[in-house]
């Protein structure tokens, strides 16, 4: 793809490219300016093609900065906004401006994922506003931390979340995520309670949360709020265990095998016994 900053493309072949460093440049101050206005971002990739980030055929934008670190995360390089490539609104307009025709007629849109877009959220929203202005479908893929940091006008601006649930036990969501899951249930009833439109994530993590008081609790959890159209059950992989080692970073799920179709299947008929669409 020829649109890039400075010798780097910023679009990608896939999110699994490891990419470190490309805003490390960027002064202090700078980073400051672009949080505090949302006129410039740190982005690891836009990628094309994907089907399973939101409805239709969509492009992925895959912010930098996490602040959480979840075991089987499969985008470590995110972790850190400065792994990122500084990208100004305008020059991800553009991105988007390209693909804005294919969008519409593959009924897909933008999914704004990462890392986790809430980092740097007054460049999501603006972000995400640039898109719909294109008249492309909008979705955001958060773990939902930092939702309160997004007004209710914000929110509503979003024609899509998708919500990742990660646990259901406090205390094991800390040691999956390193972080507590207050914050996420409280921006899920948030959503439900603005009638706001969710796909519900759930990782299917063996020996993580694959417990029948984890499955049954998020389950429960998002039968309860009304809002939530679809669960996706995304199984483990494995894919991102080499970023692990190339950062050096000491990966605890090597033995880990991912969950078997079957395994899949029930979890998936956990949420459907609770009326929910699962896949
Ligand atoms: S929330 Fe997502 S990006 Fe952040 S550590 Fe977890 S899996 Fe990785």
């Amino acid at each position: 793809m020829g649109e890039g900053v400075g010798q780097v493309a910023l679009t990608a072949k896939s999110p699994f490219e490891l990419r470190v460093n490309l805003g490390e440049g960027v002064p202090e101050s700078d980073v400051r300016t672009a949080l505090a206005t949302g006129d410039m971002g740190f982005l690891h990739s836009f990628t094309t093609g994907a089907a399973v980030d939101g409805p239709g055929i969509r492009v992925v934008a895959w912010t930098a900065g996490c602040m959480w670190r979840c075991l089987y995360c499969h985008n470590p390089d995110t972790w850190n906004m400065r792994n990122g490539l500084p990208v100004t609104i305008a020059q991800a307009t553009d991105v988007l401006r390209k693909y804005s025709h294919g969008l519409k007629i593959m009924a897909g849109g933008l999914t704004l994922s990462g890392g986790e877009p809430l980092m740097q959220y007054r460049f999501a929203v603006k972000l995400l506003g640039a898109a719909r202005s294109l008249g492309i479908h909008t979705a955001l893929d958060t773990n939902g931390y930092y939702g309160e940091r997004l007004t209710d006008a914000e929110i509503e601006g979003i024609d899509l979340v998708l919500l990742d649930l990660k646990g259901w036990d406090p205390e094991r969501h800390r040691r999956l995520t390193g972080m507590d899951n207050g914050p996420t249930l409280a921006f899920a009833r948030r959503l439900a309670a603005l009638k706001r439109p969710v796909w519900v994530r759930f990782v299917l993590a063996p020996g993580l949360s694959d417990d029948t008081d984890t499955v049954t609790g998020v389950a429960r959890f998002a039968a309860s709020l009304g809002n939530v159209q679809r669960v996706d059950v995304l199984p483990l992989h494995q894919m991102g265990r080499f970023k692990w080692a190339q950062l050096g970073l000491n990966y605890e799920l090597d033995d880990v095998q991912p969950p078997s179709p079957e395994a899949v299947e029930k979890v998936c008929a956990v949420f459907r016994a609770e009326g929910l669409t699962a896949y």
